[in-house]
């Protein structure tokens, strides 16, 4: 298990803070993956289209034997163990699993990007991650995510919750 990645987790339907749990313990319990490190859950209005419930958002930090493609593909398997329900762009969820980061890999392909692309431009991956990787550095801007967060435009709230709570 060689390969680091922090993982992006988002949930607002249902049970969110349950449906995130969840998906944690499926990654855990398969084998090819541990987990590393877990931030705080967010409490997040949604982004993009805003007529929908807030979000529970939060990151872990694996250590992987999958590859990237691979990764996404058990990844996406979770997601629709858990019911994913994605009818409208960036609309509600059961659960949503992004690949943030994996080593310091740079990929590019019709399937997957990685860094994925929002990292940069969203408080619900930025604040998470900062909690428990303020100095990764992202392999395309050179910034680390401390930097990132300084020059963040994203006026969306973003609330930790305490741990009590979650
Ligand atoms: P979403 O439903 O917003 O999570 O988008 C899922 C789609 O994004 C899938 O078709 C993936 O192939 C694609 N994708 C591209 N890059 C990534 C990434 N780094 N992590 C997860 N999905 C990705």
């Amino acid at each position: 298990m060689d390969n680091i990645s922090y993982i992006g987790i988002g949930s607002n339907q249902g049970d969110p803070l349950t449906n995130c749990t969840v998906a944690i313990e499926h990654i855990c319990a398969s084998g090819h993956s541990r987990l590393l490190d877990q931030s705080s859950f967010y409490h997040t209005e949604p982004w993009g289209y805003r007529d929908q419930d807030d979000f529970i958002n939060l990151v872990i930090k694996i250590e992987t034997s999958l590859s990237p493609l691979d990764l996404l593909s058990f990844l996406q398997g979770v997601e629709r163990k858990l019911a994913k329900k994605q009818d409208i762009p960036w609309g509600p969820r059961t659960i949503d699993l992004d690949i943030l980061f994996y080593n310091n890999d740079i990929l590019e392909s019709s399937q997957l990007t990685i860094p994925h692309s929002f990292v940069c431009q969203r408080g619900f991956v930025l604040h998470p991650l900062e909690e428990i990787a303020p100095h990764l550095t992202h392999p395309v801007y050179n910034q680390t995510i401390s930097q990132l967060l300084d020059s963040l435009d994203d006026d969306n709230q973003v609330i930790k919750l305490p741990k009590e709570r979650t």
